[in-house]
């Protein structure tokens, strides 16, 4: 169904493109740093891109209900009343897209280097990593929205275990237990969180027609900071 095997995440490389991501990530304007800071920041961002190894795995699976609160496939059991609902106003919902990806281990362990000599340094590589993550995450989803175009299919967004209604524990559990992410170096942990820290796990509802791909319309949460609008 998902051919993954040609997948080439292509992340942004140039650490002065990256730069104002990087500051905003940490609250900072990249207009207002002195130069010091600048140039700081700029290695940080030049030794992340250097450590930074890519990883994902994909897998797919029947959807088998969404009538109960939840949607439901054979092995995962997503507890969202927020997704469950939306399905109901897509054509023919059928596959459940499951996916990790990760930056890989070397950031974590060069973040606990820095973090011996000072906090600065450590807050920036975070910084980096979780807008670097991001992109590799959009950069999936990109992907796997084009594959399943190729078969006449639509998909939703993606959405991952803490947002909306999802409990991150169980969710990240019923991801993990279906992913097997072992494969790719990532490990989940009881607590709901991922190692390495620099990880993000998702799903994708794949139906014939996708009207809406988020549930933000029919939400009530007026003041969630997550709140995507749809314009498809
Ligand atoms: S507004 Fe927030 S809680 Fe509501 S569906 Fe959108 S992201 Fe989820």
């Amino acid at each position: 169904m998902i051919n993954i095997s040609h997948i080439d995440l292509k992340l942004q490389k140039a650490p002065e493109e990256l730069f104002p991501q990087v500051c905003e990530q940490m609250g900072y304007s990249s207009d207002s740093v002195s130069e010091e800071i600048r140039s700081k920041i700029t290695d940080i961002i030049e030794k992340g891109l250097t450590a930074i190894q890519p990883d994902f795995i994909i897998r797919t699976t029947p959807i088998t209900g969404w009538e109960n609160e939840r949607i439901d496939s054979e092995p995962v059991i997503i507890e969202s009343k927020k997704w469950a609902k939306l399905l109901k106003k897509m054509e023919s919902p059928e596959i459940l897209c499951c996916f990790i990806v990760t930056l890989g281990k070397q950031i974590d362990i060069i973040n606990e280097e820095l973090s011996k000599k000072n906090l600065f340094d450590p807050f920036v590589l975070d910084a980096f990593g979780s807008v670097m993550v991001e992109k590799a995450a959009d950069c999936l989803e990109a992907i796997i929205g084009m594959e399943f175009k190729k078969n006449r299919y639509e998909c939703s967004r993606r959405f991952s275990p803490g947002y909306c209604d999802w409990e991150l524990k169980s969710g990240q559990e019923t991801l993990c237990r279906f992913l097997d992410p072992k494969k790719i170096g990532v490990q989940c942990m009881a607590t709901g969180t991922m190692i390495p820290v620099k990880s993000v796990s998702a799903a994708m509802v794949v139906a014939r027609h996708v009207p809406w791909k988020v549930p933000c319309r029919f939400c009530n949460e007026i003041k969630c900071p997550y709140r995507r609008e749809n314009k498809e």
